[in-house]
């Protein structure tokens, strides 16, 4: 009988295949990784292209797996999304990512915003109230926390801004990110209570070379700056990308030219050296 049953499992494996098996253990592992302190938040400066200063960071994850190495965001967060695990992760992450802004604060480094990415599960009616529980807990001002939201996101939420707006009345400053790859109207655009639009990284990559994405990047600054909003270029890699962004009145960039994403002891060094005392 107890060789029937294991060739049972011979045979509903073998029909698995070998991904199929993985998204099954790594979906399983997911909800635990907080827990076990697995995930890693890893910290990408943002430039100031008018005077080169370090304005802040977005916060990226990454999952570091105990059999299976390093697991990218982009693999991992669609996978906790189809799951279920996004709640506990998205709020943990949020949760890091502020108490280590505001670490940095009392040991007397300059205070600045950093960037946490949202996902469309976590962008419902409580998310607010989740904010301001974690602004609380971890003693960080609303101002030095920005939450970046894909136009996808914006749009297919009902009541998505409602949502930006009690955000806003926390303090919590908003930003569109991938700009350009959704759908978003410019009506859209112009009723969501934002302060920053990110240009996505597939119209940066191409600038030295597609006149029409020069075209869709000018277009997109000048657009933003009409709607007095601030410009990040993400993805820049080169010094001519850099130039051009530079030129097209581009407000700030992110990218490998100046640092890829680093953890948080790297990115330290960044930021100047906290002040005596
Ligand atoms: P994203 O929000 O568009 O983040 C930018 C991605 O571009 C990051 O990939 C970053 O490492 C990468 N990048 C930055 N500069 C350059 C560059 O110069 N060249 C190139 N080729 N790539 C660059 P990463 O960290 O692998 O994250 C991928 C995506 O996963 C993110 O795209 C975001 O959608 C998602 N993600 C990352 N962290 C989180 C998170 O904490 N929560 C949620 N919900 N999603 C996250
Ligand atoms: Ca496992
Ligand atoms: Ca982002
Ligand atoms: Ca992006």
């Amino acid at each position: 009988i107890s060789n029937q049953g294991g060739n049972g499992v011979c045979v509903y494996q073998s029909e698995m295949n070998a991904d199929a098996l993985l998204r099954l253990e790594l979906s399983h592992d997911l909800r635990q990784a907080a827990e076990q302190n697995e995930l890693l938040i890893y910290y990408q400066p943002k430039i100031n292209l008018i005077n080169g200063n370090l304005i802040g960071a977005e916060a990226l994850v990454r999952w570091q797996h105990p059999q299976h190495g390093m697991i990218s965001p982009a693999e991992f967060i669609p996978l906790a999304e189809e799951t279920g695990s996004i709640g506990r992760i998205g709020e943990w992450i949020l949760r890091a990512a502020c108490a280590r802004n505001r670490q940095w604060q009392t040991e007397g480094y300059p205070p600045q915003s950093i960037a946490v990415n949202l996902s469309a599960r976590q962008f419902n009616r409580e998310l607010p109230k989740q904010v301001a529980q974690i602004l609380r807990d971890t003693g960080l001002e609303a101002k030095y926390l920005e939450l970046e939201i894909t136009e996808g996101i914006a749009m297919s939420v009902d009541s998505s801004i409602d949502i930006m707006r009690q955000l806003r009345e926390l303090g919590v400053k908003l930003a569109i990110d991938d700009f350009g790859t959704g759908f978003s109207s410019l009506t859209y655009l112009k009723q969501f209570p934002i302060q920053t639009l990110k240009i996505d990284q597939s119209f940066v990559k191409q600038l030295e070379h597609s006149l029409s994405d020069r075209a869709i990047v000018r277009s997109i600054i000048e657009l933003g700056h009409h709607l007095e909003l601030d410009i990040v270029a993400e993805g820049v890699e080169t010094v001519e990308q850099k130039q051009m962004l530079e030129e097209y009145r581009c407000d700030t960039m992110q990218g490998y030219l100046f640092s890829r994403p680093v953890p948080a002891d790297e990115y330290e060094k960044f930021l100047i050296t906290p002040s005596p005392g």
